[in-house]
């Protein structure tokens, strides 16, 4: 099977197993497409890729922009690498999607790991709405483990849904934070410290190191009033600078303590078979719905009933239930 944009199907899988950069690159670019003839192959090529794939870790990162993010992944990919891992790094962006810029993509990022032969920095994909970009960033963990990289980090930045989206397709989540900046939870809602399984205070550096450590003690006893998560992994706090590369190996143990954990308890593989179970259902609902509104322009009722809700002439409830009653008797 090709299409005329992309190798043949055997060339794709064969670069992809021998870790060829260039063919992941464009693998990727072929799940990230929306055409029909390119979503035919993207799903064959995952077909023969997916039993070499499930055997990396995959970490998600988040914290709002300028918590060091990038400079925290180029340090910490650094780190894994120099230990002998190959490190994939993938990033979800919603904003990109909106304002057509992206906030993770516009900055010179990551440039020690970015010229590093054992990682792979994919940029955000620069279009799309979260429910897509969140199924070619799954696909792509997939292909990055067919690949053979070992670790792959997920980064997203610290507001909106996006954070639940890649905690959705990750098994461990680090949240980075920062001391000292007033407002102890910057913003960030208590669900999301909730699902960390590492909160990492960052730029623990210079001036800021009380600081830093008086936010830890606030952190962990915080963390101490939520009910234990489902994989009952007790959430650490740590410090790190990614200027400094100090508490790279407490990250790095941390990580390994908890990937033995939850292999041995069986944990990582029920997550994993939940997400899959979650990405199937978000699969069908969306694919459902557009199927159904590009029929018998379906898409320009709804419009019109959106337009009265917004000028506040239908109550929102009376308004969905008239355009469902009239496809649906
Ligand atoms: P992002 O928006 O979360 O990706 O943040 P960046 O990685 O771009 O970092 C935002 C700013 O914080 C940059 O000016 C970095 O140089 C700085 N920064 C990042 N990590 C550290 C750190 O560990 N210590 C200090 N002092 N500054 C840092």
């Amino acid at each position: 099977m090709k299409t005329n944009r992309f190798p043949d199907i055997q060339v794709l899988k064969k670069g992809i197993l021998a870790g060829d950069r260039i063919i992941l690159s464009r693998a990727i670019t072929l799940i990230e497409s929306t055409l029909e003839e390119d979503r035919d192959l993207a799903e064959a090529l995952l077909l023969e890729i997916y039993p070499e794939t499930g055997k990396a870790l995959r970490i998600g990162v988040s914290g709002v922009p300028g918590v060091g993010k990038s400079t925290f992944i180029d340090s910490f990919g650094t780190y894994l690498t120099d230990h002998g891992h190959k490190v994939a790094v993938l990033a979800i962006d919603p904003s990109s999607g909106i304002s057509g810029g992206s906030i993770l993509g516009d900055k010179t990022r990551m440039e020690k790991l970015s010229l590093n032969p054992d990682a792979f920095i994919r940029p955000t994909p620069s279009s799309g709405f979260l429910g897509g970009v969140a199924r070619s960033t799954r696909e792509s963990i997939l292909l990055c483990e067919a690949a053979g990289f070992d670790i792959v980090l997920v980064e997203t930045v610290g507001v909106g849904q996006s954070e639940t989206t890649v905690h959705g397709m990750t098994d461990f989540f680090l949240l980075l934070m920062l001391a000292g900046a007033g407002d102890e939870l910057q913003g960030i809602k208590k669900g999301i410290m909730e699902m960390a399984d590492a909160v990492v205070i960052n730029k623990a550096d210079g001036n800021n190191i009380t600081a830093s450590k008086i936010a830890a003690a606030e952190y962990k006893a915080a963390l101490h009033l939520f009910e234990p998560k489902e994989n009952s992994f007790q959430t650490e706090v740590l410090l790190v600078s990614s200027h400094e590369n100090t508490g790279m190996q407490e990250c790095y143990t941390l990580i390994q303590s908890f990937n033995k954990q939850m292999h041995e308890n069986g944990h990582l593989q029920h997550r994993r078979t939940q997400q899959n179970i979650t990405w199937f259902k978000d699969a069908v609902h969306t694919d459902l719905i557009s199927t159904f509104m590009k029929q018998e322009n379906k898409d320009q009722y709804f419009k019109e009933l959106e337009q009265k809700v917004e000028e506040g002439n239908i109550l929102p409830s009376v308004a969905a239930r008239s355009f469902m009653s009239r496809f649906f008797s």
